[in-house]
């Protein structure tokens, strides 16, 4: 992992090494906190972009809200924060983590009276499927765990402890030799990656799983739908079975780390052609003109840092 100098931490800046917390920090045993990852990119002309700012702040405190958790600052606090953290540290282009955690002073399930903590970091990283898998598209299984039903974490809120289900997903599937995982939900339908949401093009048609399966509701997503309405590709909200993955013409996985990222192989059938298709390449390159500031349509998507 590259580091950087600077992560703020409940309302100031602090080095790097230093930005530490006890041992009996309430989140890190029962992983009840939320936060969000960022994307800031580099237009290539002196100029850096952080991506869909607005919405990941707001998505942040919903998710606060959905755990019951109250952030000690406003949104606009924040949003102040992160562009602040991404200026100190003199990145162009970087991932941003922005934290809120429960703090040392009480444990126990009862999260009342546990101070709230936030904390933002920001350092480089790459692709986080690889450059190949950007071009060439990545191979997928279908996971042998579920992806956690709405009503046993709530799956809107991005959630530190939910992470063990992605975590298991992901970890089996590259255990298998596969690059990601494709989870199922509690009745079968399909729902996402363990980081990334999912799309098909088949006969036509974009879809992608509906807000009302266990999916999280992800800004790349929305991202995705817009652009595909801007570009007049036909694309709806449909629940989907594994075997119409394994017969669609195109799959692709979507989200800030992954951004849009093609799928050759589901369970070791071949997608399509076995190679990036043309609906995917046609959305990945718009996609990547508009986090380059290079549109001017989608330019208030953008934030200058
Ligand atoms: N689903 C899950 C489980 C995720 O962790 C992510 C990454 N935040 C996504 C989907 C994609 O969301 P976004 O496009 O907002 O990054």
């Amino acid at each position: 992992m590259e580091k950087s100098e600077q992560i703020w931490m409940d309302g100031k800046l602090v080095p790097w090494a230093d930005a530490n917390v006890h041992v009996l920090t309430h989140t890190l045993h029962y992983g009840y906190g939320v936060f969000e990852g960022i994307r800031c990119y580099h237009s290539g002309k002196k100029k850096s972009f952080v991506f869909r700012l607005a919405e990941h702040v707001k998505r942040l405190f919903e998710s606060a809200k959905i755990l019951g958790i109250e952030i000690p600052y406003s949104q606009k606090e924040i949003t102040q924060a992160i562009v602040k953290t991404v200026q100190v540290n003199k990145l162009d282009e970087c991932y941003i983590r922005p934290i809120v955690f429960l703090g040392d002073n009480k444990m126990g399930l009862n999260p009342a009276g546990v101070h709230v903590r936030v904390a933002i970091a920001a350092w480089p990283w790459g692709t986080y499927l690889g450059d190949d898998g950007l071009e060439k598209g990545i191979r997928v299984r279908v996971s042998s765990f579920n992806r956690h039903h709405i009503n046993v974490t709530m799956t809107k809120a991005k959630a530190c402890g939910y992470y063990i289900n992605s975590i298991f997903a992901k970890a089996e599937a590259v255990r298998d030799g596969y690059d990601e995982a494709i989870m199922l939900d509690t009745h079968g339908c399909v729902t996402e990656g363990s980081g990334e949401n999912i799309f098909i093009y088949h006969k036509g048609m974009l879809m992608t799983p509906p807000l009302s399966t266990g999916i999280l509701d992800g800004i790349t997503r929305n991202a995705v739908v817009q652009i595909a309405k801007h570009l007049k590709i036909p694309i709806e909200d449909a629940i989907l079975t594994r075997d119409e993955l394994y017969v669609a013409d195109e799959i692709f996985l979507t989200g800030t780390a992954a951004e849009v990222t093609p799928v050759r192989e589901v369970d070791n059938r071949i997608i399509g052609n076995g190679k990036r298709g043309k609906i995917t390449k046609q959305i990945q390159d718009l996609f990547f003109q508009i986090v380059a500031g290079k549109q001017a349509k989608f330019k208030h998507w953008l934030t200058e840092v």
